[in-house]
């Protein structure tokens, strides 16, 4: 039977001939049918899978040399565009929408030799914390199927859970890779904003929005990490950095790390926050206490901005949705009602009535409100008042610290349905992961903790921008650690 661990191994046991590409293409497909009832797949792109799959191996046995994902078989969030695919965002207005173009990030994994083998569930637009805002129906978590398996990436995540792929490719805008990461206990990997194109990414809210990765192991993201980033005349946003060899970085400053040890902060405020579950908050404190003995040196520091962090972030986002999202109007894009219309407007509001579900509309009115004339100030100016002093603060951490450490989510998967009753409870669950998005920088979470009701959670590991070598061979040894 096909078995996947790293990348690494893979390509091992493809050079010696002890699998192919199509054998890892059919483990696949037969793993994704009989996990259909998690709805972590919303189409399956099988025969396309087995013809590349089957290319690829006949390429590998003529002895040409090999790009570095030959044959992964890689599943994407619902929200990147490859040509000549469905892409809804999960939504019904975006329902039979055939991207025009590859996403970049797409392309570019695909010019490495990674088999693309279908697109992923998540919550509507990428707006939601536990994957129950999909117009195609809620994933489910495969390690307690009555619990969600947290969101926007939920699809993605479970994925990468239950072995329906061997990585999956997602979107963060305010934690979407790392709080289904934490709930499933996989890796999930935000890049600093500006590392990876967005080019082909259905926008959401652009200044937040990032391209991120869900993995077994650090080896495999920083690896997926190095394919995907770098420059892109299609998005100006991205950094003109050059992108550092991260698979193989990590392994030389695992060897620094053992004789440097690291400056290592947490943010008071987030272990004492009453949302927080009270053993997760233990085993936390635990973790860092052993990480003082192992020779770090970890402090405390003040966090008092921590209760702005969700309002500015539901400010900001939906300001930013409320424009991008203005696209679908029945014209341009997707569904267009079917009902009698009086005028161009009532055209606009039948099918953004019809097309959009209930959180979209609600963060599509909410945005609009912020923007408004009268209240513009009020709301969209503080908010990135509050941003800007973030972004000092922020600073002023890594002129001392190297990293920034948290509970990635303030409990462990909730479930089907609990929390559906409250927007704000909701909006909870994203305490710990909105920050790295309001400042731009990079943020891991990693599964290093069982929780005693059975649900894994994970630690999240922040740096400075664009210091993901820091991040990831922090993240490493800690892995290393666990096991
Ligand atoms: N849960 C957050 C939200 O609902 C994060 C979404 C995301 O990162 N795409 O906005």
């Amino acid at each position: 039977m096909f078995r996947f661990t790293s990348i690494k191994d893979y390509h091992t046991a493809l050079n010696a001939a002890h699998t192919t590409c199509t054998q890892a293409v059919k483990y696949y497909l037969d793993q994704i049918t009989e996990h259909a009832n998690f709805n972590a797949y919303l189409e399956v792109f099988s025969k396309e899978a087995l013809s590349y799959a089957a290319d690829l191996d006949t390429e590998r046995k003529q002895g040409k040399s090999i790009g570095k994902l030959h044959g992964v078989v890689i599943g994407i969030k619902d929200v990147l565009s490859y040509k000549g695919h469905t892409v809804s965002a999960a939504s019904k207005i975006l329902e039979n929408y055939t991207a025009v173009y590859t996403a970049t990030a797409i392309q570019k994994l695909v010019d490495e030799g990674a088999i693309i083998i279908g697109r992923q569930n998540c919550d509507e637009f990428a707006m939601g914390s536990s994957n129950e805002n999909s117009a195609y129906g809620p994933v489910k978590n495969a390690i307690d199927i009555t619990k969600v398996p947290g969101g926007s990436s939920g699809g993605s995540a479970v994925s990468v859970q239950a072995g329906l792929s061997m990585i999956s490719i997602g979107s963060d805008t305010g934690g979407s890779v790392r709080q289904p990461a934490d709930f499933c206990g996989v890796v999930g990997l935000k890049p600093s904003y500006g590392r990876i194109s967005r080019y082909g990414l259905i926008a959401y809210a652009s200044s937040f929005d990032q391209i991120g990765i869900f993995s077994k192991t650090i080896e495999d993201a920083a690896l997926v990490l190095e394919v995907m980033a770098g420059e892109d005349e299609f998005d100006s946003t991205v950094s003109s950095k050059p992108v550092p060899a991260y698979s193989k970085l990590i392994e030389r400053k695992e060897i620094e790390n053992t004789t440097s040890p690291k400056k290592i902060a947490y943010f008071k405020e987030t272990l004492f926050h009453p949302g927080l579950d009270a053993e997760i908050k233990t085993q936390i404190e635990y973790y860092l206490k052993d990480l003082t003995a192992k020779g770090y040196i970890v402090e405390a520091i003040d966090f008092s901005l921590l209760s702005y962090v969700v309002p500015t972030y539901y400010v900001l986002t939906t300001a930013e949705a409320s424009s991008n999202l203005s696209r679908y109007d029945g014209i341009k894009f997707g569904h267009r009602t079917k009902e009698s219309i009086t005028d161009l407007n009532d055209l606009y509001k039948k099918t953004r009535t019809e097309g959009f579900g209930e959180e979209v509309q609600r963060r599509i009115l909410l945005g609009s409100f912020v923007l408004s004339a009268g209240y513009f100030d009020a709301y969209f100016t503080k908010a990135q008042q509050v941003r800007q002093k973030l972004v000092d603060l922020t600073n002023s951490v890594f002129s001392k610290y190297d990293l920034i450490l948290s509970p990635t989510v303030p409990t462990t998967a909730f479930g089907l349905g609990e929390n559906n009753h409250s927007a704000t409870e909701m909006f909870l669950a994203d305490i710990y992961t909105v920050y790295a998005n309001l400042v731009g920088i990079p943020a891991i979470s990693i599964p290093l903790f069982t929780h005693s009701n059975g649900m894994p959670f994970g630690l999240q590991v922040m740096s400075a921008s664009f210091n993901e070598v820091g991040l990831l061979s922090f993240s490493k040894e800690q892995m290393n650690n666990k096991i």
